[in-house]
């Protein structure tokens, strides 16, 4: 291993990171290594991975199924084009999604990243609806504190305020937004979303949520019920429902996707993230035989998507050893102890001075401050405390790999709890 002052010296000579400037503003932690839910930092520091790298390694670090998966994968072809040739894995993968998908969701795009799959759902919802003569439909809905991506479309859908976008406003298009959804079941929002819908019924393509959590745009829960209208209310108007599970897939809420808190099933998914259990970048977007017919038979005959990397084998092959370890673990129980030591820890916090909110779901927990996080000092606490996290804006949060056990999550909401008293 090279010199770890030589290499941060290079990093901040040449390396952007996400949402900094150039170069950053605080120096990353160099890490060397990770197994199960640690990672290894230079110098031999090992901190508890409360992060799941961004809500991706659900069953850790090196994972020896996962490992194997892709070795052999490799052994046999690491990529090959997707025009004009297909694979086992990525029939597999695919067969295996609309299986464990809600019903309806029958044909499956291979995207590479979340960004792009939100791209192709919204290419589809917009090329649904011109081949069914409705070119006036070209805008989407949404409600606020959403996040959806950083690419320029996904990025209209995103909230225009406390985005990371709002710098744009002027440049995008503008899109139809309802109030953040509260968190219970408010029939007064319900009927204005409803309004909303019906009144835009001319101009909006689709309506696209996170069910359940909102990410990035601020760590909030809203009730289920609000997918039932949302369902509803698209249906009447031919409208599509977009569902962007890509962080709430995969058992993170408690059910495997959000939508199944509500049995509800939208015309267009996408899925991301956990998918490849953390390994490679890969994302899919789903749809039914109405929306693919649709735009199979529409002008272009046929859906006008084709990333270079599309169903990469190596990929593919990682997501379904992840999906067959969901399978073959109670991963239900693990979320549900994750959940309760979670909410046993945090709980306290509600009392501590400065803190405005402590919430959980699933594997999931957030504490949420009165002020702007001090990301370097919080960071730095928490990694004191043996804990990896990553706060932004006035959230300290936390989703652990399901492998975490008990004691881990302890020295989790330790992290957490050192953070907040850093900040
Ligand atoms: C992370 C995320 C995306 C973007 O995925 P990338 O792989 O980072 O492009 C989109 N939607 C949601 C809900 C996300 O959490």
């Amino acid at each position: 291993m090279s010199n770890g002052r030589d290499l941060l010296a290079l990093d901040r000579a040449h390396v952007w990171h996400p949402y900094g400037p150039m170069p950053g503003k605080n120096e990353p932690y160099l890490v060397e290594s990770a197994e199960g839910v640690l990672l290894k930092l230079a110098g031999g520091r090992e901190v508890v991975d409360g992060m799941s790298s961004w809500w991706a390694a659900i069953h850790g670090y090196r994972h020896p199924v996962l490992d194997t998966a892709l070795a052999e994968q490799a052994g046999r072809m690491s990529h090959v084009m997707f025009g004009g040739l297909t694979h086992q894995p990525a029939i597999d993968l695919a067969t295996n999604l609309v299986e464990l998908a809600p019903d309806g969701l029958e044909h499956v795009f291979l995207a590479d990243s979340g960004s792009v799959s939100v791209e192709v759902a919204i290419k589809m919802a917009l090329q649904a609806q011109l081949a069914l003569g409705r070119p006036r439909r070209r805008r989407l809905l949404t409600w606020r504190g959403g996040y959806h991506g950083d690419t320029f479309h996904p990025m209209t859908v995103c909230d225009p305020v406390g985005g990371m976008h709002s710098l744009w406003t002027g440049v995008l298009p503008v899109q139809v937004f309802a109030d953040v959804p509260p968190v219970e079941f408010d029939q007064g929002y319900a009927d204005g979303l409803r309004a909303l819908i019906a009144e835009h019924a001319d101009d909006v393509a689709a309506v696209i949520v996170e069910p359940v959590v909102q990410g990035a745009g601020g760590m909030r829960f809203h009730h289920p019920e609000y997918l039932r209208v949302l369902r509803e209310a698209t249906a009447a108007y031919g409208i599509c429902l977009i569902f962007d599970e890509i962080a709430t897939g995969f058992g993170r809420t408690g059910e495997f996707f959000g939508a199944d808190h509500a049995g509800v099933s939208p015309d267009i998914m996408c899925m991301g993230k956990a998918l490849t259990g953390g390994y490679l970048t890969l994302a899919a977007t789903l749809c039914t035989t109405a929306v693919a017919e649709a735009i199979s038979a529409g002008e272009g005959g046929g859906l006008a998507h084709g990333p270079t990397f599309m169903g990469n084998p190596l990929a593919c092959a990682v997501a379904n050893a992840s999906l067959g370890l969901l399978r073959d673990t109670d991963w239900r129980s693990h979320v549900r102890v994750i959940e309760s030591g979670l909410r046993g820890g945090l709980e306290p916090l509600r009392g501590v001075p400065g803190v405005d909110d402590v919430r959980v779901l699933g594997a999931i927990g957030v504490v949420q401050l009165d002020r702007p996080v001090d990301m370097a000092k919080a960071t730095a606490a928490a990694v004191d405390a043996g804990v990896w996290l990553r706060p932004f804006r006035d959230l300290i949060y936390t989703m652990p790999p399901y492998v975490a056990s008990p004691d881990d999550v302890a020295r989790i909401v330790a992290g957490i709890t050192a953070a907040v008293a850093a900040t």
